[in-house]
């Protein structure tokens, strides 16, 4: 691309809040770039299998971000692969500085996501999809009249093992530390459920399954006495890691680093807009985030024709 091009709209991200919004603003005739720093599609391209899509019985994350992004280009979405780490205002312009090149637009949608924090042990990334889960309302269904770990204390992990009590046979919640930290609301519900238990005090030690996950092995208490679980699904819920601080001079952040916005999209800056898992919601679905990039575009196209 030409690094004097001004776009009207240009978007970090190409999830499935991106690609939606640069769908929507190319169908309103303006002119749309997509940044991309990783891999086109999104973290949904690391689900195996969607089933609570409308329309989509079920289907691959990676073929869903295929037709996402095929769609986005079918209608002029021009894609450039690059890291996007700081934004400056130039007179009415953004421009948005990556590591190989600077891209100027009238107005900036940022679509950036969250990443889901991950254990960090060895096999977890190879595992993922095959046991290894880090949402419960997207992939709990799979292990259906199975065992299965959440591991984490807080409100997240508590609220995933009171959605899996509903489908799966046990529930083992492995905390950290000495305590649970959810809310004593759903500690009293957890406490309540007799296919629930909890170990504190526990760490992951190793997965456990080649192919597929079988088991986890935990290290109990002070002593770190090994014991393992045989479980087929670990729902990892230890929190989410937004990667917004590149933005946090146009929009307002969080406390855990979402940009602060409603389902209007709008930030404290005008024309900046935010769309998808990236900014303060209660739910992170791809169904939220497409739902975002409409709204994102939608307010852009509204402010570039003021
Ligand atoms: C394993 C897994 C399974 C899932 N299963 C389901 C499911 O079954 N159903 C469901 O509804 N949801 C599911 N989800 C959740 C779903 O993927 C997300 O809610 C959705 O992808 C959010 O879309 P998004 O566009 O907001 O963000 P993302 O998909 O996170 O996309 C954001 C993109 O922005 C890029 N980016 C970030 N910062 C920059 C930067 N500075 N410069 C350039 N690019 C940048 C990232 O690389 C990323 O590609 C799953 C998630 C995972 C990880």
């Amino acid at each position: 691309m030409s690094m004097n091009q001004l776009y009207d709209i240009a978007v970090v991200g190409s999830g499935p809040a991106g690609l939606t919004a640069a769908l929507y603003a190319r169908r309103a005739g303006k002119s749309v770039l997509v940044i991309e720093k990783e891999n086109f599609g999104g973290q949904i391209t690391f689900s195996p299998k969607i089933e609570n899509y409308p329309t989509a019985m079920a289907i691959s994350g990676a073929e869903f971000a295929e037709k996402l992004l095929a769609q986005a280009e079918a209608h002029g979405t021009v894609l450039e692969m690059d890291n996007i780490a700081a934004m400056e205002r130039q007179g009415a312009e953004f421009v948005l500085k990556g590591e190989y090149g600077q891209y100027r637009a009238k107005a900036v949608i940022l679509a950036t996501g969250s990443r889901h924090r991950t254990l960090g042990l060895a096999h977890e990334a190879e595992l993922t999809g095959r046991g290894v889960c880090y949402c419960a309302v997207c992939d709990g269904a799979f292990f259906k009249d199975q065992d299965v770990a959440v591991i984490g204390g807080g409100n997240t992990a508590l609220q995933d093992a009171v959605f899996l009590s509903e489908l799966c046979t046990s529930v083992t919640i492995v905390q950290n530390l000495p305590e649970l930290t959810g809310d004593p609301v759903l500690q009293q519900k957890i406490k309540e459920l007799e296919n629930v238990s909890v170990i504190c005090e526990a760490t992951v030690d190793t997965l456990l399954g080649e192919k597929q996950l079988t088991g986890i092995r935990i290290l109990r208490g002070a002593e770190k006495t090994p014991e393992v679980l045989a479980v087929s699904g670990m729902f990892v819920a230890i929190g989410q890691q937004p990667e917004n601080e590149p933005f946090a001079s146009f929009s307002a952040l969080d406390g855990y680093g979402y940009l602060i916005a409603d389902e209007r999209c709008t930030t404290d800056t005008a024309g900046v807009f935010v769309a998808g898992d990236c900014r303060t919601k209660q739910i992170r679905q791809v169904v939220t985030a497409v739902a975002d990039g409409a709204a994102a575009a939608l307010a852009a196209c509204r402010y570039l024709d003021q």
